[in-house]
């Protein structure tokens, strides 16, 4: 790539030059053209597909290669293609080395003679498939551990909206607009710290987590867990409502530091911190 860089800065020099025989029309036109192409850094911009497109064409004979990996297998006195299939892990068993080799077997799948060469195909396709399947699990694992509170739902009133209808003159969790009787979910495992009325936050729960923090739920219309109870990812703790201090049904979520009001934190940004996206 820089070299690349380079052979492309001598020839944008020599072009206002080389258009210069051309006139003082030509050049004018020349000289714009070359601001713009340094302004936007068009050098690397350039570069950038070409080694793309490098990597890719490097890549993808490789790939095929790797998937179609074929195998030659030279038949042996006492083999038939079942024993030969099973020792060689042929996925598809004897049929499929049998498709795969019709043409050199025959009419006959028994009729195979020591020294007949067969292909054994596809013995790498199912590496890159199992890396695939591996990596996926992987994601999930990362995100595991955590969920939303409510699914599908947007919010409404982000979390330090400002505000005098708040006491400490900003929204200290996020709402989640969702009507009432909406199943209410415990984002992580944990223990419920407290479960009942909380005057402006109505009915609602507080669970403490592995990782010292707080999430809190409120404005439920009831609740389905008690203090003391251990939770899992996703148990429910109740359903959504318009209790205590509200305008209307929603669930207000905060993650707190300590289980007290006053103590929150940006609950979208420590979802996203466990691979959860809110919104
Ligand atoms: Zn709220």
């Amino acid at each position: 790539m820089p070299a690349k860089g380079k052979h492309r800065r001598p020839k944008f020099l020599r072009l206002p030059r080389s258009i210069a025989v051309l006139g003082t029309g030509g050049a004018a036109l020349a000289m714009p053209l070359m601001g713009a192409v340094c302004a936007h850094a068009a050098a690397p911009a350039a570069a950038v597909p070409s080694a793309v497109q490098k990597i890719t064409t490097v890549s993808v004979p490789g790939t095929a290669a790797e998937k179609t990996a074929a195998k030659t297998y030279v038949v042996k006195a006492g083999d038939t293609l079942a024993k030969i299939a099973d020792r060689q892990h042929v996925s598809g068993g004897w049929k499929k080395l049998y498709a795969d080799n019709r043409a050199v077997v025959g009419g006959d799948p028994t009729a195979i003679h020591p020294g007949l060469k067969l292909t054994i195909e596809g013995q790498g396709a199912a590496q890159p498939a199992a890396s695939t399947a591996t990596q996926a699990s992987a994601a999930k694992a990362a995100a595991a551990g955590y969920t939303l509170p409510v699914e599908g739902a947007t919010i409404g009133t982000g979390y330090k909206v400002p505000g005098s209808m708040w006491s400490s003159g900003y929204h200290t969790g996020v709402d989640f607009v969702v009507p009432t009787g909406t199943t209410i979910r415990s984002v992580a495992a944990g223990t419920v710290v407290s479960a009942g009325w909380g005057g402006a936050y109505g009915n609602q729960v507080v669970i403490q987590h592995a990782d010292g923090r707080y999430s809190q739920y409120a404005h439920m219309s009831a609740l389905s867990v008690a203090a003391g109870q251990t939770v899992t990812e996703g148990q429910q703790v109740g359903v959504s409502g318009a209790t205590g201090n509200v305008t209307g049904p929603h669930l207000h979520f905060e993650i707190r530091t300590t289980p007290d009001y006053g103590s929150d934190m940006d609950p979208v940004a420590y979802l996203r911190s466990y691979g959860v996206v809110v919104g």
